[in-house]
């Protein structure tokens, strides 16, 4: 956990957000500006500051894939397809220094 970190903030409810799914290791919620009909980001309830931080033997990318996979399932998006990313630095706009996936799907997404 860090004091002042807005994801974490989120975890803790002390900062609103729309509740996507819970257990208890991963948070997901919907993103405040939305870049497709679906998009929800997955973080885990460990403060980890990027996806350079994470240790081969902490699968933690994989298990916010898992969630998110599982959750595009359950919203009826995974026929369709969807887009997991995770943006590191400056280059790739990371805004927010605590580890999360997108999960965009519901619609085409412009190819990368
Ligand atoms: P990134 O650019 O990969 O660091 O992603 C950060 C994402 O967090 C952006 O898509 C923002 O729209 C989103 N975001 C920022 N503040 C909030 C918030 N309070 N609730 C939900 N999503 C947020
Ligand atoms: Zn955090």
């Amino acid at each position: 956990m860090s004091n002042d970190c807005l994801f974490c903030k989120i975890i803790r409810r002390e900062i609103p957000a729309k509740i996507a799914f819970e257990d208890d290791q991963v948070l997901a919620f919907h993103d405040i500006q939305p870049a497709a009909p679906v998009h929800i980001l997955f973080v885990p309830k460990k403060h980890v500051d990027s996806v350079a931080d994470v240790s081969v033997e902490e699968p933690v990318v994989s298990l916010l894939a898992d969630r998110a996979v599982k959750a595009a399932k359950q919203l009826g998006i995974q026929s369709g397809g969807f887009r997991l990313l995770m943006n590191y630095g400056p280059n790739a706009g990371q805004t927010v220094h605590h580890l999360h996936m997108h999960l965009l799907g519901g619609a085409p997404l412009a190819h990368l």
